[in-house]
């Protein structure tokens, strides 16, 4: 015997008179304004969208734990990392940068990793990406960058040439173009790649001590990825592959997890390093600033509901929690505005009532009012108050700080010693690549290059990868029919 069914009813709550017919003046007749249930169906309808994100807009994400497994005390009072052995829930999304929501997951970019810990002290977002560095290292030049990977104005259609056009034009992209162009740019999965917190941050221990940081987040699943054949083949067997491999992996009882590093500067030495520790197209090299292990991160909990916890999700590295503070970086500077806002208009001022955003501990805020709150401490709503409402810890709240001074200036930042737009990719290629990862790193540069570039700029093209180095220069002429440049030829006009 089946089971007796719920009820239907409408978002009031009250039973709903069909689930099929419109209320009609006879069988065949016009429909009644009166009926309630058609038009509450109609107008919800055409409210199921939110604007999807302008980068990142297709992703994926699941729930778990972050568990510290070794003693960082030393360096950070953050409650979350304060003893061995202690569990923080998280939510992960992963995502394509370029793409729109419904963009094949398998195409190359970089792809976002960014996790909401959801900690004693309130929600700490670190908001990260595949690779340790980025394109740019000034955000004034971020929706500029953005606009020339996404669509033209005038056919709205991707162009290779726009892409490269910036590029040439940027020696700061060639570390990241080098990752993105590279096997890395075509992960298999979200589960074989790495994560990177990608900016320099502050963190500071109990006794005041501050430390410039760098988080590196491994997976435990090794790393895989596609050959740019392989991905394009996936783009038409399976868009959604990323979000699909996840979602069965968890679902079959195979949790992914990822070990959390960190590498540790001491406050004093930034100024002298050899590289400018706060420019997001540089990495730390390891020799310098060895991986120390902190913790174990494990994804074994599927969304319920994708719109409500993975597109109304919203991280903002500006959310960081007693024990973290920001750094000079100008990229990160630029984010602790940029995310908020774009929440606000996507979802709504009070994006951080929603449950996936809502941290776990009680919220104590003087803020009140605006579109869809629910929430709120009642009266009194101001501070000072003399009804004993909440006032802040200034010494346990106080962000991390740091002493500036300078005249106000538009200007690069100051190159250090070793600072250079080449030499990192250069160490990438020369050091850390196989042989097989060369040639297809050439391969990928090539058919991306096959794809309506015009001459002239193939030739700048050729002239930003021999900047990186000659070798790879000269595979990337031969392997589109022209001859090698000589090195120092100009990559832009
Ligand atoms: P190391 O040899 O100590 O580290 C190289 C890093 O590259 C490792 O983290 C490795 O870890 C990663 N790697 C390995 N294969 C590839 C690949 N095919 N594509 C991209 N990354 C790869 O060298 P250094 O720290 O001195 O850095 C040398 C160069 O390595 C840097 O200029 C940078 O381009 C690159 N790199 C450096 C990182 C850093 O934080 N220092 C991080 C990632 C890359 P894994 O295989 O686990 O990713």
């Amino acid at each position: 015997m089946s089971e007796k069914r719920p009820a239907t009813t409408t978002d009031a709550g009250i039973p709903a008179p069909s689930d099929d017919h419109s209320l009609s003046v006879g069988p065949n007749g016009p429909l009644l304004l009166q009926d309630h249930y058609l038009i509450q169906k109609m107008a919800q309808f055409n409210r199921e969208r939110v604007p999807e994100r302008v980068v990142h807009a297709k992703g994926g994400a699941a729930h778990g734990h972050f568990e510290v497994t070794d003693e960082v005390t030393r360096w950070t009072k953050a409650a979350f990392l304060g003893q061995v052995g202690k569990r923080t829930p998280v939510f992960l999304r992963f995502s394509s940068v370029a793409g729109e929501l419904g963009s094949a997951d398998s195409q190359r970019d970089p792809r976002g990793f960014a996790i909401k810990f959801y900690t004693e002290d309130g929600n700490y977002d670190l908001v990260g990406n595949n690779t340790p560095v980025f394109f740019i290292r000034d955000p004034q030049k971020f929706s500029d960058f953005i606009h020339s990977q996404k669509r033209r104005a005038d056919t709205n259609l991707r162009d290779h040439n726009m892409q490269w056009d910036f590029w040439t034009l940027t020696p700061a992209s060639a570390h990241q173009v080098t990752f993105l162009m590279s096997d890395r740019g075509t992960p298999r999965s979200w589960r074989t790649m790495n994560g990177y917190g990608s900016h320099t941050f502050m963190w500071v221990n109990r006794g005041g001590e501050r430390f410039w940081i760098k988080y590196t987040f491994k997976t435990d699943q090794g790393i895989e990825n596609f050959t740019d054949a392989e991905a394009g083949a996936m783009v038409a067997e399976d868009p959604d592959h990323h979000i699909r491999d996840l979602s069965t992996n968890i679902q079959n009882g195979n949790p992914p997890s990822w070990t959390m590093f960190v590498q540790v500067m001491n406050f004093d030495d930034a100024p002298g390093y050899r590289f400018n520790p706060f420019d997001l197209t540089k990495v730390w090299p390891h020799g310098d600033y060895p991986l120390i292990e902190v913790g174990r991160l494990v994804l074994d909990r599927n969304p319920e509901n994708y719109f409500a916890e993975v597109e109304q999700a919203a991280f903002e590295p500006a959310n960081m929690v007693p024990g973290i503070g920001p750094s000079p970086d100008k990229m990160l500077q630029g984010r602790l505005f940029s995310y908020p806002d774009t929440h606000r208009y996507r979802i709504g001022a009070n994006y951080l009532q929603l449950p996936i955003n809502r941290p776990l501990n009680q919220v104590n805020s003087y803020n009140k009012d605006g579109a869809m709150r629910y929430q709120s401490h009642g009266d009194p709503v101001y501070a000072p108050n003399s009804a004993g409402g909440p006032h802040a810890d200034t010494e346990y709240g106080a962000e991390p700080s740091y002493q500036v001074s300078g005249e106000m200036v538009r200007t690069a930042s100051v190159l250090h010693r070793d600072d250079d737009d080449f030499v990192q990719p250069r160490a990438l290629w020369e050091k850390v690549l196989s042989p097989v990862d060369r040639e297809h790193l050439i391969g990928n540069i090539a058919g991306h290059m096959s794809k309506g570039l015009t001459p002239e700029m193939v030739t700048r093209v050729i002239a930003y990868w021999t900047a990186v180095h000659p070798d790879l220069g000269a595979g990337v002429a031969r392997a589109v029919n022209r001859a090698p440049q000589p090195v120092g030829s100009s990559a832009g006009s």
